[in-house]
């Protein structure tokens, strides 16, 4: 199944560079076997709307609401989710715009399909699709390969010089707006890993990206373990996959005052820093001297995490 559904939402901002980048993904992809259509939503068009490029999609709709949308978040997800119900797409792939992240995780969870954003490389080979964004507040680019699943992908990257493929006209449908397209079946909490909760633990055990690996990551459960202590994380930890993001500690994760603080392996980033403001003493393992961490610690403990665990383990 080698189909990519395309979505524009074409406003009254929509530059003609927006069109050829998005041809330009369609051709790359093509280069690939696959095959493009476009879907676009359009809430001012009158019969129809000048596609640049669209010569490039295989088949193009155009869609706009039959009254006002005001926000048009419900109205978005429910036209991009009849149309993705309606082809058989392994890939569906849009903007990284406001509109689009509403949408694109909800239709991503409806299709069990991955949900890539702020995507600034889409590489098609012969056999695979290999997606490139920024991780860690940008400090990091991952390149992930979708080894065959689907995904809804939003592209945030640079404009793309348009292909060699001629403009088409698309007559516009009228769509009606059902009330209610969007409504709240279940909530489910996120999976942890057990063990002590975060959140009001006396002591906890983080480990950062100085851990080194997911497989080493149980020096840190097992450390945390023999202490009593719950295990929290840097947000770069969580996004190499090594732990929950339940675990996370800092900015964007859980606040935490408990009575020691042990980092291991973290470099003491002020995002990490603004959730742990309320521990009472905090204890850093770090080999690199200078890091930022050993400014707040109480303890400061330079060298190799490992041994300085294996180490502590045998006293305890
Ligand atoms: C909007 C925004 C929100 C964010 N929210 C959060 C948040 O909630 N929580 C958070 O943590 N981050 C957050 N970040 C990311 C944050 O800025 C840092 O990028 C992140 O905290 C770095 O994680 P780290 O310390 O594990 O990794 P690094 O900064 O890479 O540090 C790794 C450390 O490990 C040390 N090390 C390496 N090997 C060893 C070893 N063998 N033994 C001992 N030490 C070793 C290194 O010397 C280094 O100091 C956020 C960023 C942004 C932009």
């Amino acid at each position: 199944m080698k189909n990519a559904l395309f979505v524009f939402h074409n406003t009254s901002e929509t530059r003609a560079t927006e069109y050829a980048t998005l041809a330009a993904i369609a051709a790359n992809l093509g280069a690939a076997g696959y095959s493009s259509d476009l879907l676009v939503l359009d809430a001012t068009a009158s019969s129809s709307v000048t596609v640049k490029h669209g010569g490039v999609f295989r088949s193009a709709s155009a869609v706009k609401p039959d009254k006002p949308i005001g926000d048009g978040a419900d109205y978005l997800v429910h036209i991009v989710g009849k149309a993705a119900s309606e082809g058989d797409f392994s890939l569906i792939v849009g903007f990284g715009t406001i509109s689009n992240r509403n949408w694109g995780p909800q239709i991503a969870a409806a299709h069990s399909a991955e949900f890539l954003t702020s995507c600034e490389v889409i590489q098609a080979g012969n056999a695979n699709i290999e997606i490139t964004a920024p991780v860690m507040g940008g400090l990091v680019q991952k390149t992930l390969s979708l080894e065959g699943r689907k995904a809804v992908i939003l592209y945030s990257g640079d404009a793309l010089p348009a292909p060699a493929a001629q403009d088409i006209v698309v007559q516009v449908v009228t769509e009606p707006i059902k009330p209610g397209a969007v409504r709240f079946v279940a909530s489910e909490a996120l999976p942890d890993s057990g063990g002590i909760p975060l959140r009001g633990a006396s002591k906890v055990v983080s480990g950062g990206l100085g851990v080194g690996s997911g497989e080493k990551w149980r020096v840190i459960e097992e450390f945390a373990a023999k202490v009593e202590a719950a295990v929290g994380a840097s947000r770069a930890a969580v996004e190499m996959g090594w732990v929950p993001s339940a675990r996370q500690v800092g900015f964007s994760g859980q606040k935490v005052s408990p009575e020691v603080y042990v980092a291991v392996g973290i470099s003491g980033a002020v995002h990490h820093l603004a959730g742990i403001g309320g521990a009472k003493k905090v204890v850093a393992i770090n080999k690199d001297p200078d890091a930022n961490i050993f400014k707040i610690a109480d303890i400061g403990i330079v060298g190799d995490y490992e041994q300085i665990l294996a180490a502590a383990m045998k006293k305890l």
